[in-house]
């Protein structure tokens, strides 16, 4: 079976919408608006979430879409000047009034059910977005519950470590397939994401999220510690950590639980996940379980997650077990 179509408009459409996100996070003062009522991440996770729905419900109009947002906020008419904000910043892209966007936005309400399932985070790394850092528009297909296919944008990430590398990059994924790695917003060549071949556990180059609420800082550092991992742990927000993992800059990315009752949702890992693994990496909770993505908006037979490059996966696994993870 072929993915070639899913794909391709897959890609089109977090290209597409990591426009509108761009543009929103240069024109708005993050500072000014993040005291107010008017913030611009709302805007453009709205916008983001509308156009990738419009572009899915053009070319698979039977696929339900699980979508981050729902579309409540932008009814209430005491924020009509948002709704319009939206229409306008989806305008920029495609011709669309007030109504689509609704019906747009609306049409990302589904529960993943179903044998194909869309699943999108119209802004990934929220703080990131607001900080002017990290974010991701992650979208991915589950198909009976497995991603199948994966387009992880990231505006902010440059596309190599070389000084003058183009700002914006785009990692995309099969199952069985592979994954590879382009420029977001210009042309270019895609070429193969592969993960990193460092063995020694002492050289490891850990990543994890800015925001200690989202990963237990404290254990990842006693995990470093235990390990000899010289190197501090790189923070940076949302799926662009997948996606360092997959392109070979970083070996391990750990999310570790910082209350019990916590349940990853489904669209901060699906499109990373397939990345990663189609790039020949490991993804696991930290019990070592598959990330099980069939079980509707969370992963609620997990409990955090573990991604690296596969060598040392249940060194580090078992090196958590014995902290207490
Ligand atoms: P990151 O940018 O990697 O820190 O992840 C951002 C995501 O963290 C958001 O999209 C939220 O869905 C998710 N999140 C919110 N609260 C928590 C939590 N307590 N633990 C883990 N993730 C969380
Ligand atoms: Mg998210």
């Amino acid at each position: 079976m072929s993915w070639d179509r899913e794909l391709e408009v897959a890609a089109a459409a977090v290209r597409q919408a990591s426009r509108v996100c761009r543009a929103v996070q240069r024109d708005v003062d993050p500072l000014t608006l993040e005291k107010s009522d008017r913030s611009p991440v709302t805007v453009a996770d709205f916008a983001s979430q509308a156009l990738v729905a419009r572009a899915l419900l053009e070319a698979f109009p039977d696929d339900p879409l699980v979508g981050e947002e729902d579309a409540a906020a932008l009814r209430d008419p005491a924020h009509a000047w948002r709704l319009h904000e939206v229409s306008a910043r989806v305008s920029a892209e495609v011709t669309a009034d007030v109504g689509d966007v609704l019906r747009w936005i609306d049409h990302g309400g589904a529960a993943a059910v179903g044998p194909r399932a869309w699943v999108l985070d119209p802004v990934d790394g929220t703080k990131g977005f607001l900080r002017g850092e990290q974010y991701a528009v992650a979208l991915a297909l589950l198909v009976d519950g497995v991603p199948t296919v994966a387009a992880l944008a990231c505006p902010n990430l440059p596309l190599t470590d070389a000084p003058g590398a183009a700002v914006g990059t785009v990692l995309l994924a099969v199952r069985g397939a592979g994954a590879r790695v382009a420029p977001l917003f210009e042309a270019g060549p895609a070429r193969a994401a592969r993960v990193s071949a460092r063995d020694d556990v002492t050289g490891l180059r850990l990543c994890e999220s800015v925001e200690s609420g989202h990963t237990a800082h404290d254990r990842s550092a006693a995990l470093v510690e235990r390990l000899g991992i010289t190197a501090l742990p790189v923070r940076l927000d949302s799926q662009a950590k997948y996606g360092v993992v997959a392109r070979g800059d970083a070996e391990l990315y750990l999310r570790l639980p910082t209350r019990p009752g916590y349940r990853e949702k489904v669209w901060d890992h699906a499109a990373g996940a397939l990345v990663v693994q189609e790039a020949g990496g490991t993804v696991t909770d930290v019990d070592g379980r598959a990330l099980d993505f069939g079980r509707g908006r969370e992963l609620s037979a997990n409990r955090g997650v573990v991604v690296s490059h596969g060598r040392l996966h249940d060194r580090v696994l078992a090196t958590l077990a014995a902290l207490g993870v």
